[in-house]
């Protein structure tokens, strides 16, 4: 998974004017490793101004299609986000790491379930997948779908969101709450806070009844979504959370900045079946010491978020920082992130073919 591949661009269009889908075009020989699953997201790498850029992006087309579309909202001074947005053009080339992440719940045609989605804003990438795949693949289930936005022309998907509603009538629920224009209830005005979810779960959904929920926007939003689905007595392993940003608040951030003592170890990364081993004296993690020892491993955020770098522990211990991305179960088959890793033990050994 670790390697890069370069694809073209294939097609660009704009869902909002300030957001850019860009579809991808897969060789022949490169459709297995770019088959995914909803949910999923990809990093792609481009040099700006002479440096490496990394950005990861959740795809929000659909597995059945064959097709790798995503879609990249444009940030005020953000780099890669306005050089997708003004500069991509169609046949452009673009590094791009096949598809990772489990934002996601396997889907069984013989299920009936009932799944609540929460976004906002460029947060509807990940979920626009979710929803058609899940609908597309179990014809008994059915999704919920409140998603806020400033006003209806920052919409992403908005057109694609109806015709889902409308091909999916009685199975498809759509809200849209909006800060900036007013509605006629309002219940769908302003933004998506801890007393509308309440509100919502009283008059939209019974909590009883959801199988699954999934939120994915501005950190305050998920955080208000998790706790109020806590008090109303949801079990953790039915909310499930995509980070686009490291957290700032309490999404698990901890509390200060975390400072590293110096330490010494051997470190050995081994990538595509090579091995390379090099000395660690430092108090950097070991992706940024790996790098200075001229090791080309993968990673995008370097937040502990997109899991980019990840890779799997074959010999002594490290302490990571932060883990927004790695589930309990991959924990404990030994995965960490290399990014807020550091050496616990004299000699660590991490493979990143995993
Ligand atoms: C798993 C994952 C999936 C993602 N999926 C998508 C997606 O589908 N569509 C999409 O548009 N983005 C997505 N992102 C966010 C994306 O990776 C970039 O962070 C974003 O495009 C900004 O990059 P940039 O280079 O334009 O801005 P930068 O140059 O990195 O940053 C510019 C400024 O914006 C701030 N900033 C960075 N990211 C955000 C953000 N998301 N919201 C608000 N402020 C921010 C930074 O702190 C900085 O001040 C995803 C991130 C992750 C980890």
């Amino acid at each position: 998974m670790a390697k890069f591949h370069t694809l073209k661009v294939k097609e660009l269009t704009r869902p909002t004017e300030e957001s850019v889908a860009v579809t991808f075009e897969i060789p022949d020989e490169l459709q297995n490793d770019f088959s995914f699953t909803q949910g999923q997201h990809l990093t792609l790498k481009k040099d700006l101004n002479g440096e490496d850029t990394r950005r990861s992006y959740s795809i929000c087309s659909c597995p059945i299609d064959e097709i790798l579309t995503v879609a990249i909202k444009k940030l005020e001074g953000g780099a890669f986000s306005t050089f997708a947005n003004d500069e991509l053009k169609v046949g452009d080339e673009i590094e791009v790491m096949p598809p990772h992440g489990h934002f996601y719940v396997p889907l069984d045609p013989s299920n009936a379930n009932s799944y609540v989605a929460f976004t906002s804003g460029s947060g509807i990438t990940p979920i626009i997948s979710i929803i058609e795949t899940t609908l597309r693949t179990e014809p008994e289930s059915e999704f919920t779908l409140f998603y806020g936005n400033r006003r209806t022309s920052t919409i992403i998907f908005q057109e694609e969101l109806e015709a889902l509603k409308n091909r999916y009538m009685g199975r498809f629920s759509l809200y849209h709450i909006l800060s900036k224009e007013r509605q006629e209830s309002d219940l769908f005005n302003g933004r998506i806070d801890s007393e509308k979810i309440q509100a919502y779960s009283r008059l939209f959904f019974s909590t009883e009844a959801v199988d699954h929920y999934f939120t994915c926007g501005p950190e305050e939003m998920m955080l208000a979504v998790q706790s109020e689905l806590k008090k109303l007595g949801v079990p953790d392993d039915r909310i499930h959370l995509e980070l686009f940003t490291s957290p700032v608040g309490k999404l698990g951030a901890k509390e200060k900045e975390i400072t590293h003592e110096k330490a010494r170890a051997e470190i050995t990364v081994v990538l595509d079946g090579n091995s390379m081993t090099f000395p660690y004296d430092s108090d950097k993690s070991i992706l940024d010491v790996a790098f200075d020892n001229g090791a080309d491993l993968p990673y995008a955020c370097k937040g502990g978020v997109c899991s980019t770098c990840v890779c799997k522990i074959e010999e002594g211990e490290v302490e990571m920082d932060v883990n927004y991305a790695l589930e309990p179960d991959e924990l404990e088959r030994g995965l960490v992130l290399s990014c807020q890793s550091y050496p616990k033990t004299n000699k660590v050994k991490l493979n990143f073919d995993v």
